[in-house]
């Protein structure tokens, strides 16, 4: 019997668990400095917070969720996304008595049985943002550009910021009204699903991606003259903003969330080089979720970014994450060698240097071509020559410079003291 893993659920194995790891430390680096600090849910949690939050009609919660009773006969689900936990979280932990403000981000696996495809798993992993308890559309603006920058330092280039407003529980209705009309004049162009979305959620035919529902969309009515009065100066805020901070946007307002809760803001990072799946990074403003799902009446933005195509992006890119794990390489030639430094290593190893060494006596060559692999930034070289000194070769890889270093001295060499 040979077991393989679920379909569309993959192992992230070395070498590009590393990757994902640096992916991780640097997106909890970059939002870190604007006040977002890391919390955990559970991957599991009861049906209903999915179907109050993300909403009944949709495809994610119609669909796409893995779902089941337990012993104990309780509906339970995984989490198809993040922002019903950590808002869950939120309220729960009482979070807001102590904070006005609460500022999260939240790293990991979201599960959602869709068909699999490049970039696309049905345990796909995201990284995002809630921002809770801030009305100012600055926040709106802040996460954009906050994103920007973060997808700069991984060195992306190739995508575009676009931003939207959805309107509010005032004027959505309205708009829902004349574009359910509009669907329904076009009712014989239209997918089955879009069909049913006439009933319960017109807006989403913009999203259909059936060409037949493309072309009937092209002359719909858009919602940007339909808002009202407050939600068309969010929106010119959130975009004075976004030119303060220096981020390119264009204003779409095709943009509609697959989820029920976005009000105003609805903001999608895209690229072409993904294919049809050109969104890798989305989110919005959702005020009223945190009091519907049992909070107080406080403001909600954030986003979620897709890492499996963030990664993909930047392997088509040729882009790889500044080695940031400094690894010092100990190139040990024969058994006197070995015996003087292991103490040693274990010791750096102990103030928490990441070292590396030669277990088997290989050449000297083929122990530098290892260094080469694993990114040393520092090797440390140490025949029978070094022996008798007592010095040890230490060569920084980059700079290619080498000094002699005192056995005794090793250690303060690599360990900074503060
Ligand atoms: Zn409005
Ligand atoms: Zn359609």
């Amino acid at each position: 019997m040979k077991y393989t893993s679920i379909k569309g659920m993959s192992d992230i194995m070395p070498p590009a668990s590393a990757a994902w790891r640096k992916l991780e430390n640097t997106a909890l680096t970059v939002f870190g400095s604007y006040g977002y600090k890391e919390v955990r849910t559970p991957m599991l949690e009861k049906t209903e917070l999915f179907i109050r939050s993300i909403g009944s009609d949709t495809a994610v919660v119609e669909k796409e969720m893995y779902s089941f009773k337990d012993q104990s006969d309780d509906m339970l689900s995984l989490r198809p996304e993040g922002t019903a936990s950590t808002v869950r979280a939120y309220i729960e932990s009482g979070a807001y008595q102590a904070e006005a403000v609460a500022k999260y981000i939240y790293i990991g696996p979201m599960f959602r049985r869709e068909r699999p495809q490049k970039g696309r798993y049905r345990q796909f992993h995201q990284i995002g943002v809630e921002a809770l308890g801030i009305a100012s559309p600055l926040i709106d603006a802040e996460q954009i550009a906050m994103c920007d920058h973060f997808f700069k330092e991984l060195g992306l280039k190739d995508y575009s910021i676009e931003i939207n407003s959805l309107g509010c529980k005032e004027c959505r209705p309205g708009y829902n009204k004349i574009f359910g009309d509009f669907l329904t004049s076009k009712k014989v162009h239209l997918c089955g699903d879009c069909l049913r979305r006439i009933e319960k959620n017109p807006l989403r035919a913009l999203d259909c991606k059936n060409p037949a529902c493309i072309e009937a969309m092209k002359d719909a009515p858009l919602i940007g003259e339909y808002l009202c009065g407050d939600c068309k100066a969010h929106m010119s805020e959130v975009q004075k903003y976004l030119k303060e901070l220096g981020t390119k946007f264009v204003v779409n307002q095709r943009i509609v969330r697959g989820l029920d809760y976005y009000v105003r803001t609805a903001f999608e990072f895209i690229t072409t080089k993904l294919g049809s799946q050109n969104a890798f990074g989305a989110g919005g403003r959702y005020d009223g979720l945190v009091k519907e799902l049992g909070g107080p009446d406080v403001s909600g933005v954030g986003f979620a970014l897709g890492v499996e195509r963030i990664l993909l992006l930047m392997e088509e890119g040729g882009l790889q994450l500044k080695e940031k794990e400094a690894l010092v390489f100990f190139a040990l030639m024969g058994e006197p060698a070995r015996e003087r430094l292991v103490p040693i290593i274990d010791k750096l190893r102990q103030d928490g240097v990441y070292v590396e060494l030669d277990y088997d006596n290989h050449s000297l060559k083929s122990q530098m071509r290892r260094a080469d692999k694993l990114f040393a930034h520092t090797v440390v070289i140490i025949g029978d020559e070094e022996i008798k000194k007592g010095v040890a070769i230490v060569r920084n890889m980059h700079t290619k410079e080498q000094e002699e270093v005192k056995f005794d001295d090793l250690v303060r060499h690599f360990v900074r003291v503060d």
